[in-house]
């Protein structure tokens, strides 16, 4: 089996509920959105990676660190199969961070530990036509940039599909040079109209660490 790979490095988890744990990233190439705040446009191309076969991209993980988070692009464009089999024989921990545009088959979702879905708001510069009544989230990450308007924006698909609040995570405008104000005005917000939502800044953005 051969995957279209951006990178593959190890760091710390740096977003959502699983903020601060040390992982190998996979990083696969290639994305069917354009957000406009999208920080990592190298992995838009399938082309702009390079095809490696599975047993290259595990020896290329660090074998002491035993969670693996498999990014993109959009990594569900993908067939994950082979490669969650071959984590989850090593004992991995694994992680999938989606826009939540392709939905995972079944035997997918049996063996990943964690769905990180990053619905794309409307100040991504389109609107997708979005289908989250399965909720097979683990949590949902909005990325907010105007609060007042965003956070409507959000509550008004926590309503469409029913979703739990406390499954919803939100972070502020990591392009913005005064991040800690981008911070500030989001819990301000969210404090203001008393949302259930959590508000989590990207642990690599304040260090700028990787
Ligand atoms: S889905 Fe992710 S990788 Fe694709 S354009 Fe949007 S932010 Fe970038």
């Amino acid at each position: 089996m051969k995957y279209w790979v951006s990178e593959i490095f190890t760091s710390i988890q740096g977003e959502g509920q699983v903020i601060g744990t040390p992982s190998n990233f996979v990083r696969l190439a290639g994305c069917n959105l354009r957000c406009v705040w999208c920080d990592t446009k190298y992995s838009w191309l399938r082309s702009d990676g390079r095809e490696m076969d599975l047993d290259d991209i595990v020896n290329s993980l660090d074998p002491r660190v035993k969670v693996t988070t498999i990014t993109g692009g959009e990594p569900l464009l993908q067939d994950l199969l082979p490669l969650a089999h071959r984590l989850k024989q090593m004992d991995h921990y694994i992680i999938v961070e989606t826009s939540g545009t392709v939905r995972p088959d079944p035997e997918l979702r049996k063996m990943v530990d964690v769905f990180s879905v990053s619905p794309k708001l409307s100040n991504a510069g389109f609107r997708f036509p979005y289908d989250l009544n399965e909720d097979w989230a683990t949590y949902y990450k909005f990325v907010i940039l105007n609060p007042e308007k965003d956070l409507e924006e959000v509550t008004g698909i926590v309503e469409k599909f029913r979703l739990k609040p406390s499954k919803i995570i939100l972070q502020p405008d990591g392009n913005r040079k005064d991040y800690e104000n981008a911070l500030r005005e989001l819990a301000d917000a969210v404090t203001k109209n008393r949302l259930p939502y959590r508000v989590l800044p990207q642990f690599h953005r304040i260090l700028s660490y990787r």
